[in-house]
């Protein structure tokens, strides 16, 4: 019989409830406890695949090609899970399913209403392969958004439902909320807490736990105080303090005995391993947070690099590569608009030992990662092209080296003469703009002997795509024969999956996304070949000047981040 914990968001958002959810599953993994994670959205798009990335992040794609939440890529990052379309719903793509039912007819002359029908769509998609043989021990199922708002009423209404329902002993509640040093008082506040618990309360839910998001660890004396409050047990509140790498907070939720309390709550004692084995999930860590090796500087030119929750896959997979490697990581974000000439592009990608072209739509500042790509290429510094960082790539070489004069990707210029890079054939005539990439895992055949086929230690692999252009086949023998390797091709359709260039020392594109499944005791293939040749790039270097004048890689921060001792971590 599966069990359920349900996770809610409280006071503000982005305090990190996806990775506290991916840690609690961390956790009951560590605990040999069978898990899968549910994300519930409350906005009304169907899915996110259709919003930029400025306004939700990245948008992390399945093997099974659904365009989900980028906590998903957390759940899959930090437990053994493999998520698919049924692991996210919308609030949209929950009243689609209603509306469609109602115009079938399914709902047999009644008036729809939010409770009992749009409920129980949530309650359906929570409950999904809950049952059987395949069921998971434990469904955690995170809701999004922060109580107080309105879109996220009809979730937690389900959720309150589905304790009544199923009972105490078979869903936990926890809260995750924020408890803001306030530095002119010199003191964590908990007044945010408390409303915000009494706000859940209003609408019949009492947490179980609460996970106070803080700068500094809680004494015990807050914890109590919180406890009181709230009424939720002091053994019940625990800090979510903030730490230097993402991957400790297993960890810190351990320490405190968080996976103990839901395994005595749920009762599941009997299924679960008396001792968390998190040995080879610290060993890397250590490698995050004190690496002994060198630094190396990468640097990823894209358009979105303000919002850095717009790479996270990719932020994500390089640190997994890094710390395999157990080398220090200096990530350089470099706005592509910025790279208007030679110059600048010198001057600005001067320190890196390897660029990074990561996905990206549109236009605006193709032109700056092409000369990006130049530089690269005729500095020998190591590319790795990711998806529009292969479609440029091309165009760049057919420029340069091809002189193919006006040539570019119909999605910058539409009628360009040259369209190296054209639209999918099968997306042609298609003009809706939602799920209709060509998205999800596709096998990729290597070429043997290629550096591809070297990394991937394999010649047929599986990668996760989200693209609507692809390399034009027509202009492929000229750019072969210029020098371009084209080392990955779709088994299927013959789409050009991979190109490296074997006069260069490490320069490799594909047109999947990589980062999308790297774990932290799984990097990426790619990334780590990428990290690897950027270190070997670096060594190289060293002999010469400009590298010797490069400030020593900085102190890394200690592991817990501690209290000022000055400040009182208490309210008066
Ligand atoms: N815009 C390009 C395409 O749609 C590349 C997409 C991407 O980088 N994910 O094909």
């Amino acid at each position: 019989m599966t069990k359920f914990i349900f996770i809610t968001g409280g006071v503000v958002s982005s305090l990190g409830k996806g990775v506290a959810s991916a840690s609690i599953g961390c956790l009951l993994e560590a605990r040999g406890l069978r898990i899968d994670v549910r994300k519930l959205d409350p906005y009304l798009n169907v899915d996110p695949g259709t919003m930029s990335p400025f306004q939700h992040g990245e948008c992390f794609v399945t093997n099974d090609g659904a365009e989900t939440d980028l906590d998903l890529g957390h759940y899959e990052r930090f437990t053994s899970t493999h998520m698919t379309r049924a692991n996210n719903w919308t609030a949209g793509r929950i009243y689609l399913s209603v509306i469609e039912k109602e115009r079938r007819g399914d709902y047999l002359g009644k008036t729809i209403q939010t409770i009992p029908h749009v409920t129980d769509e949530i309650k359906a998609a929570i409950l999904a392969d809950t049952t059987g043989p395949s069921a998971p021990d434990v469904m955690i199922v995170e809701i999004g958004g922060t109580i107080g708002d309105i879109e996220s009423l009809p979730f937690l209404e389900a959720i309150r439902q589905m304790r009544l329902e199923l009972g105490p002993q078979q869903t936990f509640f926890v809260h995750l909320s924020y408890v803001p040093y306030i530095a002119s008082a010199g003191e964590l506040k908990t007044k945010p807490t408390q409303a915000s618990v009494r706000d859940l309360r209003n609408i019949g839910i009492t947490p179980d736990a609460l996970l106070c998001r803080a700068n500094w660890p809680l004494s015990p004396d807050l914890r109590s105080k919180i406890s009181l409050f709230t009424n939720v047990p002091s053994n019940a509140v625990f800090s979510a303090q903030d730490v230097p790498s993402i991957y400790r907070i297993p960890l810190i939720f351990k320490d405190q005995g968080l996976d103990q309390l839901i395994i005595d709550n749920l009762q599941l004692q009997g299924q679960a391993a008396t001792v968390t084995d998190l040995d080879t999930w610290q060993e890397a860590l250590h490698r995050i947070e004190q690496p002994t090796g060198d630094q190396i500087q990468i640097a990823i030119v894209g358009k979105y690099v303000e919002l850095k929750d717009s790479y996270k896959s990719l932020t994500e997979a390089l640190i997994h590569s890094a710390a395999a490697s157990n080398l220090h990581l200096d990530i350089d974000w470099v706005e592509a608009e910025h790279l208007t000439n030679d110059h600048v592009t010198l001057q600005r990608l001067g320190p890196a030992d390897g660029i990074l072209v990561p996905g990206g739509f549109g236009s605006r500042g193709t032109e700056g990662i092409m000369n990006a790509i130049a530089y690269a290429r005729e500095l020998n510094t190591p590319y790795l092209g990711i998806c529009y960082g292969l479609q440029l790539a091309c165009i760049e070489f057919a420029r340069t080296i091809c002189e193919i004069e006006n040539c570019n990707s119909s999605e910058i210029e539409a009628n360009t003469p040259n369209p190296i890079i054209c639209k999918l054939q099968d997306l042609i005539n298609v003009e809706q703009l939602g799920g209709t990439m060509r998205l999800g895992a596709y096998p990729c055949r290597l070429t043997p002997g290629s550096l591809a086929a070297q990394i991937y230690n394999s010649l047929e692999i599986s990668e996760r795509h989200r693209h609507r252009y692809e390399f034009n086949p027509a202009y492929k023998e000229k750019l072969a024969a210029a020098g371009l390797r084209f080392t990955g091709v779709s088994p299927d359709t013959g789409l050009i999956e991979m190109i490296e260039l074997p006069s260069h020392p490490w320069f490799v594109a594909c047109q999947f996304h990589p980062e999308l499944k790297s774990r932290l005791l799984q990097p990426s293939p790619l990334f780590n070949g990428f990290v690897q040749a950027a270190h070997k790039h670096y060594n190289e270097r060293l002999s010469t000047q400009e590298a010797k004048q490069r400030p020593a890689p900085s102190p890394q921060p200690p592991p817990v981040v501690e209290a000022p001792p000055q400040i009182a971590l208490q309210e008066s």
